[in-house]
């Protein structure tokens, strides 16, 4: 039998409380192992003052990086590709799929209500696409069991008479 993960449904080995991820998540989640962690580094750093610099400068240049770019984008990022009146499903879709799955499906999604609108004649209702898919499972979709037909009724009868009647 498959060991699931203690926190989400991974599948882990069989000794293992918990997937990786979940596992660094439970151990950080004390402040006393985050903060051994934070003074382990320190005293590292302290004896390597040429690599504390080096690090600061990084940080510091990933900031002003950060920061420059926001100021040229805004800080809505994929937003500005959303028509307008999408900007609603994108934010909803964003915090579930993020950025740019959430963008990537509200254009395909624009592209096939073009391709419809054009063409008014089109043949019945296509099959879903799989973006359609997708964002209906976005929108809360759930799986619903598949279709078990029932044992079928005997063949045959004793001399014509049903069993149930015997
Ligand atoms: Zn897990």
């Amino acid at each position: 039998m498959a060991n699931h993960c203690a926190d989400c449904p991974a599948s882990i080995g069989p000794t293992a409380k918990r997937c990786k991820s979940c596992a660094a998540k439970h151990k950080y989640r004390d402040p006393a192992a985050r903060e051994k962690v934070a003074e382990g580094k320190r005293r590292s750093l302290a004896e390597r003052p040429a690599q504390l610099a080096h690090l600061r400068a990084i940080g510091a240049e990933t900031f002003h990086k950060m920061h420059a770019h926001m100021r040229v984008h805004g800080y809505r990022g994929n937003a500005k590709y959303v028509p307008p009146h999408r900007l609603e499903d994108y934010d909803k879709l964003r915090k579930k799929l993020g950025a740019g799955r959430a963008l990537t499906l509200i254009l395909e999604d624009e592209r096939i209500k073009a391709r419809r609108a054009k063409g008014a004649t089109a043949p019945a209702k296509p099959p879903m696409t799989f973006e359609e898919q997708l964002a209906r499972v976005a929108a809360g979709a759930q799986l619903v069991p598949a279709f078990k037909p029932r044992k079928t009724d005997p063949e045959f009868t004793l001399g014509g008479v049903a069993t149930g009647m015997i």
